[in-house]
């Protein structure tokens, strides 16, 4: 029955710990997205789940926008969606 305790404490202490490191980082960085590489397929949009990201039309077609920054984490969920080197985490200018 310890061996339960023990199991669960470290995971919500890793928990714990993973959601301050997030949140600190997410402080200082906000996402980017370089518009010469972005083909506007939508993956990251799909991925943030703070509803950061959005799809845009221009004259040349699709592509994403940060549509609000302030509710970005900085997780870097959806970098690894991005096959187009098109995101970027970026230092926050206040
Ligand atoms: S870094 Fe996280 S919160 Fe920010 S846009 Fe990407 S998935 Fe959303
Ligand atoms: S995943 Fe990359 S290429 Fe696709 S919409 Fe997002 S930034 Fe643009």
């Amino acid at each position: 029955m310890n061996t339960v305790y023990i199991v669960v404490g470290s995971v919500f202490l890793l928990w714990f710990v993973g959601g301050l490191c997030r949140h600190a980082r997410g402080r200082n960085k906000v996402i980017h997205v370089v518009d010469s590489n972005c083909t506007g397929c939508g993956r990251c949009v799909k991925r943030c789940q703070h509803h950061v990201l959005e799809l845009a039309k221009s004259e040349s077609g699709m592509y994403a926008v940060v549509k609000q920054p302030d509710r970005c984490s900085a997780c870097g969920d959806c970098l690894p969606k991005c096959k187009f080197n098109a995101l970027q985490l970026v230092e926050l200018i206040r």
